[in-house]
């Protein structure tokens, strides 16, 4: 059943914000330093317009079909929009999102890479991308493991040429997230790559105090989505 009454975009970006900022400000970090990229899947064009009313502009999409049907009349209405790619990306849909993705959080695996630094060249556009580390080594998960992340980045700069600016990672249900973010935070240092993806709407606030730059929170700012 639908509860629009229930949806307060402006109370929820208030919210997130405000607390985004308070733990930025307790590890002695800028609010600044850190993106919020609101989660829209599920959720019809309307909300994400709604949000973007209240003047959020980064939003994440887990499948590239649906921000396909979504993404690009309101693209076309703003045109700072900024849309991430934070679901699986199969090659034969490496096309499409290069067209669409403003930024690509789940490069994970070398015949990926490849496709994607050749959909670049061809479409001259460049998505900044993020290589998905399966912190816990699920193996259901997406993402390199940990021990193969140094090799697979410099994989995707030295011999596709790719615009790697960070990793992400999705820890498991399960666990104590803070030990995957410390972990992902030191890939990330140790390559040299300023940006880290971490942190969803039960955890972006031990994200942040871990090195977060970009939390990707939908529940807290949608509600949510098990009525679709
Ligand atoms: C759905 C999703 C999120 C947001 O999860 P919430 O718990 O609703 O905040 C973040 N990251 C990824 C990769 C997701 O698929």
């Amino acid at each position: 059943m639908p509860d629009d009454a229930a949806f307060t975009p402006v109370d929820n970006l208030a919210r997130v914000r405000a607390r985004i900022a308070a733990a930025a400000s307790a590890g002695s970090r800028d609010p600044g330093s850190v993106t919020l990229v609101a989660v829209s899947k599920t959720h019809g064009a309307d909300r994400v317009a709604a949000l973007i009313g209240a003047g959020q502009r980064v939003f994440g999409e887990n499948r590239v079909q649906e921000a396909e049907a979504k993404f690009p009349a309101l693209k076309a209405m703003h045109a700072d929009l900024e849309l991430h790619l934070i679901g699986p990306l199969q090659t034969n849909k490496v096309r499409d999102a290069v067209g669409l993705f403003d930024v690509i959080e789940s490069v994970d695996r070398p015949k990926l890479a490849a496709e994607l630094a050749k959909e670049m060249a061809r479409q001259n556009r460049r998505p900044a991308c993020f290589v998905q580390v399966n912190t816990g080594e699920e193996p259901q998960k997406a993402g390199v493991l940990p021990a193969e992340a140094d090799a697979f980045i410099r994989t995707c700069i030295d011999t596709h040429g790719l615009p790697v600016v960070g990793v992400m990672c999705i820890p498991p249900q399960d666990e104590e997230p803070a030990l995957h973010f410390a972990l992902l935070r030191k890939i990330a240092e140790r390559n040299g790559l300023a940006r880290v993806s971490m942190g969803m709407s039960a955890d972006y606030e031990t994200a942040i105090r871990f090195g977060a730059t970009h939390v990707r929170v939908g529940t807290a700012l949608f509600g949510d989505r098990s009525k679709g």
